[in-house]
């Protein structure tokens, strides 16, 4: 299969994954089974994609790249990540950015609640030390995954700064890249993210990035345990079309203040 490549190639398609694993019930979609990364990432080299990390691509894109640049990248950090996808992204010559739940690591998922004990263990601190051995970008995910949009200003400066220090000074290296836990993000947790010593940060958005749009919100389109090699090509060509990216977009503002009085009342609602 072929991609046409647009005039200047003014999008840079950006992939959410989260475990490499099969789970069942409501959250099978942030699994995907290591089989079908494989075939993922070998139809999306075949269609011509240059598969990197997150910061790479955009980097790269700075830089006047005209190639077919595709970011790919992992949220939370997962054992499995390191187990199961580490391994695959090497055979496909991909690169990639997982992002760490720095709270969770040697833990498990407990923001899932009754569904964490399906996606196993977190990475310990020394599987992430392997990760970036391998050549991964590590990213930070935040402490305490929890939507940051509804944080008080004291505490969302505090998740932002330690979560960034703590992966920099354990692991003797830069951390560039966040992701927001559950996307969620506002004009005051991007300027927040900027002045925490990162670099660029990552939503869920289900669209196409324009690289000429803010480096603090790239969207991500995220494959499932549904999409075929050739499926996810076709997904990445076009992006998630339709109306319900769009409508959920404008929805963010009302849904943040329900949460927002959810939240006071003791309830957390994503
Ligand atoms: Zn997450």
């Amino acid at each position: 299969m072929t991609v046409t490549t647009r005039p200047g190639w003014s999008t840079l398609p950006a992939l959410m994954y989260h475990s490499v694993s099969a789970v069942g019930g409501p959250m099978s979609d942030l699994a995907v089974p290591p089989a079908l990364l494989r075939e993922q990432l070998h139809a999306l080299t075949a269609a011509g994609y240059r598969l990197t990390g997150l910061t790479e691509a955009l980097d790269r894109l700075a830089a006047g790249s005209t190639e077919r640049l595709l970011a790919v990248t992992f949220d939370d950090g997962y054992r499995d990540f390191l187990t199961e996808g580490v391994p695959i992204l090497k055979e496909a010559g991909a690169g990639a950015t997982l992002y760490a739940s720095v709270g969770h690591l040697g833990g498990t998922a407990s923001w899932m609640g009754r569904w964490a004990s399906a996606f196993g263990p977190m990475l310990t601190w020394d599987e992430l030390a392997e990760v970036a051995a391998a050549g991964v970008e590590i990213g930070n995910h935040s402490l305490i995954h929890h939507p940051l949009d509804v944080l008080p200003a004291a505490q969302l400066r505090d998740e932002l700064t330690r979560s960034h220090d703590e992966l920099e000074q354990r692991l003797q290296l830069t951390v560039r890249s966040f992701a927001y836990p559950h996307g969620y993000n506002s004009r005051r947790v991007r300027d927040l993210v900027a002045d925490t010593g990162h670099e660029n940060a990552t939503e869920v958005g289900r669209r196409l990035h324009t690289p000429s749009e803010k480096r603090f919100a790239v969207p991500r389109l995220q494959p499932t345990p549904a999409h075929s090699g050739a499926d996810l090509v076709e997904l990445v060509r076009t992006g998630e079309t339709g109306l319900v990216p769009r409508v959920k977009q404008l929805a963010q503002p009302g849904w943040r203040a329900v949460r927002r009085v959810a939240r006071a009342f003791g309830r957390n609602l994503t």
